[in-house]
């Protein structure tokens, strides 16, 4: 399996995209600013989403991409893309995104028999299979409802954490699996430790107390 690093900045600037890794070429790990560097046949064969949470910084993409796609994926006849998020992302994403007034609920486009987005609520635990990977859901403590993934390859799992403050149920499994690759985000810097624990992230120094 091919990871390639779309984003992983913690916000944008001239050369700076927030979070997204493409999974080969058609899997997607939360849908940040680095989706904008994709071309739009790159963009187009992406099936599937997995969304760590729903913070802008992960999702901000999704909207625009679906729109950027949809004509393509409309004539190719391309089944709606599917985006596998927690109830509690879905229903933000819902409420807040998809709501007709940011921008149009893509799950009832062109009709709710088939639209081009279609919501999979995940759970904890769970292993997706999607396009021949399996992708296993872990935990994540967040501000908001939010996971990890662990993506099993040939030469182990490729593992990533999202946002999270300190997290022994994750480390627990990640320590049962065999990792290649660990990808673990730490927002803050170590001067900034007390804002990373108020606000349930990590920092290298707060990382390096949990490893
Ligand atoms: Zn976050």
């Amino acid at each position: 399996m091919k990871v390639r690093v779309l984003g992983c900045s913690g916000a944008i600037a001239h050369g700076c995209r927030t979070t997204s890794f493409l999974l080969d070429h058609d899997v997607l790990i939360d849908a940040g600013t680095g989706v904008g560097d994709l071309t739009l046949d790159e963009m187009a064969q992406i099936d599937h989403v997995l969304l760590t949470h729903s913070h802008l910084d992960h999702v901000a993409s999704l909207p625009l991409m679906l729109d950027a796609v949809a004509a393509r994926r409309l004539s190719a006849g391309a089944q709606p893309l599917q985006v596998h998020a927690l109830p509690g992302t879905i229903a933000a994403l819902k409420a807040h995104i998809f709501n007709n007034l940011i921008w149009p609920d893509f799950s009832a486009i062109p009709s709710a028999e088939r639209p081009l987005m279609r919501f999979v609520p995940i759970a904890v635990g769970e292993v997706l299979q999607v396009c021949g990977k399996a992708v296993e859901v872990l935990p994540a403590v967040h501000t908001v409802p939010a996971v990890g993934f662990a993506a099993n390859t040939p030469s182990g799992h490729w593992v990533f954490s999202g946002d999270t403050g300190r997290n022994p149920a994750f480390w627990q499994r990640v320590n049962q699996l065999p990792v290649a690759l660990l990808v673990i985000e730490t927002a803050f810097s170590d001067r900034e430790e007390a804002l990373a624990q108020r606000s349930l992230h990590l920092a290298p120094g707060l990382l390096a107390e949990e490893l």
